[in-house]
């Protein structure tokens, strides 16, 4: 179980882009001013209502991650509005990793360069793609060239700790684009790079362009020698491989993610944002209007709550870890949940090693390789009954 102290992981959901990509149902809206100002205005009720008034700064943070949609969509001054106030409710622990997602058609060096003064040292570009055929196929708003361009930019403005994601198994792409890609990528020297298989999902013009036989969706063979390139390439290039879809070079991989993995608490702000407090797990208010009219009013805007059970904790905690490389942490896991894994599962751990699909190093339990292209029925056969 976990501690009821504050967590020290703050997730900030800004949820404008410029257009919606064609694969996406992620909450965002196109971006406007007048609705950025309002979600500004919500954004700031939500923070003085959860963490207090800044003369009574009580909650320390080692993460900050603003995400999205696409946070720099918003202008310079908005984006210094919002960490201006973050900074002014929360303590920033020294060594704070303060990551800004970005969309490359939405920087140039001047919007980078007051961001990072503000204190901002983490980047995280959606790349996505490096053919204007590719990128045309996900509706990106964004050339390649610009990607090029915005990490030049980054590195102007000073940051030293840049993400940059990557989409595979896209309708069309083969694994000669693929592989071109990942080398485009690391000519780049990014510090980090995640690398996800394109989920279709229901609803989206893409997967209805799929349904319809106008697209021809990626053969499974072929995505998992996408994925297994993408683990070679990086590799090579000094990205070691530390989760399922994610490669830093040493000592940078991304903080705020880690906490997830570890099914830690973290607190969410903004519209459809998620949080787990102790053993609570909620989600607030979707629609901007409600979000904003609901903390004017003085409430929460909380649309879902959940209480964790102990049973789904567990099996969460398993899920989280296995998706790291290093694995499950077995004494943690113990200490947590008052009992060692195979007093919960009895044999179930053993013979997944004995199948080759999970091995023990030291203290942790973890996906063999061959166990890492399974990985989802791996993880499944911990789901309590
Ligand atoms: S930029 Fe990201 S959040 Fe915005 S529409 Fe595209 S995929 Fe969705």
């Amino acid at each position: 179980m976990l501690e009821n102290s504050l967590p020290t992981a703050l997730y900030i959901h800004v949820p404008f882009c410029v257009r919606k990509c064609r694969y996406c149902d992620f909450v965002s809206y196109l971006y406007n001013e007048s609705n950025a100002r309002l979600y500004i205005t919500g954004l700031c009720r939500e923070i003085e209502q959860r963490v207090g008034c800044k003369h009574d700064k009580r909650w320390p943070l080692s993460t900050v991650f603003i995400g999205g949609g696409t946070p720099t969509c918003l202008s310079t001054a908005m984006l210094l509005e919002i960490i201006t106030f973050i900074k002014g409710h929360f303590i920033l622990l020294p060594g704070v990793e303060f990551t800004i997602e970005a969309n490359p058609g939405t920087v140039d060096v001047d919007k980078l360069s007051a961001l990072r003064r503000a204190g901002v040292n983490r980047l995280s570009l959606g790349a996505q793609a490096c053919t204007e055929t590719t990128l045309g196929i996900l509706g990106r708003i964004h050339t390649h060239a610009q990607t090029v361009t915005a990490v030049r930019q980054a590195r102007e403005a000073g940051f030293d700790n840049v993400n940059l994601d990557l989409i595979f198994e896209v309708p069309g792409q083969t694994l000669t684009e693929w592989q071109c890609c990942l080398e485009q990528v690391v000519a780049l020297q990014p510090e980090h790079v995640s690398t996800y298989g394109l989920q279709l999902e229901e609803g989206t013009p893409l997967k209805e362009q799929v349904d319809s036989g106008f697209l021809q969706p990626c053969a499974e063979e072929d995505g998992l020698a996408m994925y297994r390139a993408s683990i070679d390439i990086l590799k090579s290039a000094g990205l070691e491989q530390y989760e399922i879809s994610n490669f830093a070079k040493s000592g940078r991989e991304c903080r705020h993610n880690l906490v997830y993995w570890h099914n830690e608490q973290y607190l969410g702000l903004g519209p459809a944002a998620h949080s787990r407090l102790g053993e609570m797990r909620m989600s607030n208010e979707t629609n901007l209007i409600d979000y904003t009219i609901g903390l004017n009013t003085g409430a929460l805007t909380v649309a879902w709550s959940e209480n964790i059970t102990p049973e789904n904790d567990i099996f969460e905690t398993i899920f989280l870890g296995l998706r790291m490389t290093c694995g499950l942490d077995l004494e943690r896991f113990k200490q947590r949940f008052g009992r060692p894994l195979e007093e919960v599962y009895p044999g179930l751990a053993e013979s997944l090693v004995n199948k080759g699909l999970l091995e023990r190093r030291g203290n942790h339990l973890r996906l063999t390789p061959r166990g890492l292209m399974v990985a989802n029925e791996v993880m499944c056969e911990f789901a309590p009954s």
